[in-house]
Parts: structure tokens; sequence; C-alpha cells
């Protein structure tokens, strides 16, 4: 986005915002933007999401509610209950939250607790930290009153096995085999908030931890311009801090979509790896515009607005 229309937009929201409270004060009914994306086709998780923005609920709390739909949900293969395994057999779950004062929380490496971006909410409210990892985290889980769950289902046990017979332990690197959800949720109050949960990559090495529970680079919000998330690679995601960079590019005057586009040809530009991989990011402005970018075609992301739920394609570099 061009200087001047940011600063038009600047000056729009805040000429709306004064508009909004003569309305409000003249009795009329003023509906202000809501609007929620969510990476991948999350249809019921933003869904769920958005109408809790509609009813009035603030952003943090719809993007946790929102998000919990995909940890509950045995059949996504990458978050939560049902998520793949590491190398070793366990699941082990990674999430942020960030809201729109800047406040963050995360976990990382946590075993046998559903709704871990719920968890990241409970470190960034009731701890004086921002991240806790591993058993630390779980216990911390447990004394908030979190239910313990074998998080490993028939199934992710039955391909484990398989992938054990045949993939000699190298992790699942491809285009395809991503459904972490990352949303970003922008409130009545136009403040923007976002959550971002993974299981991570599909038989990685125990303790490795990817770029969706790292503030800046799995999601980054700052309320003055807008918000991130990533999916796909977290190694490669990590070593851009990638939605720290799209929101910056967004600081300096671009929209979501032409900041998540430079965000990913600068992973493209120094990319060493020899096999593809694919990497998304979704953004939203304080205006509520979006946009969204990938490496690779077929990432779809999930866009909640003005009572609609549409899935959206994404183009690609390749
Ligand atoms: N970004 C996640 C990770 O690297 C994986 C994904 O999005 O599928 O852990």
């Amino acid at each position: 986005m061009k200087r001047r229309n940011f600063i038009f937009d600047i000056f729009s929201v805040g000429l709306m915002s004064s508009l909004s409270t003569k309305l409000k004060a003249k009795n009329f009914n003023f509906i202000p933007k809501v609007r929620s994306i969510s990476t991948w086709k999350t249809k019921e998780a933003n869904h769920r999401a958005g109408l809790m923005l509609d009813k009035g609920i603030d952003g943090l709390t719809a993007a946790v509610a929102g998000v919990a739909v995909e940890e509950e949900n045995p059949k996504n293969s990458t978050v939560g209950y049902g998520g793949a395994p590491d190398r070793t057999g366990k699941v082990t779950l990674d999430a942020c939250v960030m809201n729109h004062l800047g406040d963050c929380g995360s976990v990382l490496a946590v075993e046998n607790i559903v709704n871990v971006a719920s968890l990241a909410r409970d470190v960034m409210e009731k701890t004086p930290h921002v991240m806790l990892a591993g058993k630390g985290a779980e216990n911390f889980a447990i004394s908030e009153g979190y239910k313990e769950t074998n998080l490993l289902t028939e199934k992710s046990k039955e391909d484990w096995k398989k992938w054990l017979e045949s993939e000699k332990y190298r992790p699942i690197i491809n285009i395809e085999n991503h459904d972490t959800i990352g949303m970003l949720c922008l409130d009545k109050n136009n403040n923007i908030s976002g959550a971002c949960t993974t299981s991570g990559l599909a038989y990685k090495m125990r303790g490795r931890v990817g770029d969706s529970p790292i503030i800046g680079s799995g999601l980054f919000i700052d309320n003055n311009v807008g918000g991130a998330v990533a999916t796909g690679l977290g190694e490669e995601v990590l070593k851009t801090v990638g939605s720290f960079l799209v929101v910056e590019l967004m600081r300096q005057g671009r929209s979501p979509q032409e900041a998540c586009e430079a965000a990913i040809k600068r992973i493209v530009s120094s990319n060493t790896q020899e096999n593809k991989f694919q990497v998304a990011y979704i953004a939203m402005n304080k205006n509520g515009d979006v946009g969204s970018y990938s490496i690779e075609p077929g990432f779809t992301y999930m866009d909640y607005f003005r009572g609609q739920n549409k899935e959206k394609i994404t183009e690609s570099v390749f």
C-alpha cells in the first residue's frame, strides 16, 4: 500500500470510529467491520471464531475458541489430538497466542494436553513468563485443570508404524502435509489478536520445535498495523522471522497481499533446500484488508467477513 493511501486509511479509521461514536449516540445501528481468517480448510474453526466476533466477543477469545475446533479434531493429523507423532511415537504440540496489547504466550513440545492455544493464553495471563516448554508446560496445564489425554489415536499410530518401515527416520517434508492452524481475528473494537497451534512436522526428531510457537515467526500482531501467521516448513519461516517480517512490511506501507508476497519471495531467494517445500502466510491489517501468498500452489485459507465464511485460493510463486 502506498504511503499516501496508508495515511488516508489511518485517517479513515479515525474518522470511522468518531462517526461510530456519533451514530451510537444517535441510536443508529452501526456495525463495525469484524473479520476472521485462518490457514487451510479450517472451515468450522473459522466459522466459530467469526460468529463470536459478530457477537462482540474479543479477538483473542474468538481465536483461541476457533483453533480449538482443529485441536480437538482427530482427523487433522497436524494439530492437537490425532496429530502425527515424532519419530519415537510421541505427539508433541506447539502453540502461541498474541493479543492487541502486544502480550503473548507460548508453549513448546507439550505432551498429553489437547488445547495448547488456550494453555499458551494461560501462560500469558497467569504466569510471569512468555514461554513454557515440555514437562513444565504440561505440569502447569494440569495445575490449571486441563485433562491429560493420550494424543496418539489408533490411526496416527498405524500411520507412524507404516512410516517406520519405509522412511528411514527422515521427517516428512513436502508440500501437502501441513494443516497447522493459524488464525487472525479483528474484533468490534478494531483490535487484532491471533493464535497458532500445531503438532509440527510429521515424524520430526524428538525435541524439534518449529516456527508455530515462536512469536514473530509463526505469529505476530502489532495492533497499530495488523497481524500475520505462517504455515509450512517451520525451519524456513524461522530463518526470516516470517510473521514479524510481514507485519513490518505492512508498517512500511505495503498491503497485506504485497507484504505476504515479499516475505515469501525472501524465503525463495535464499533457499538452500534441495527438496520442494511449502510455506504460506496470511495477513490482515487494521482496516480489515487481507492477503495471502505461498511458495507452492494448493494453499487455501478461510475468510469470515460480513457473515460469510469463504474458502480462498492463494496465488503462489510456482
Ligand atoms: N509450521 C509447522 C512447523 O514447522 C508445520 C505446518 O505448518 O504444517 O512445525
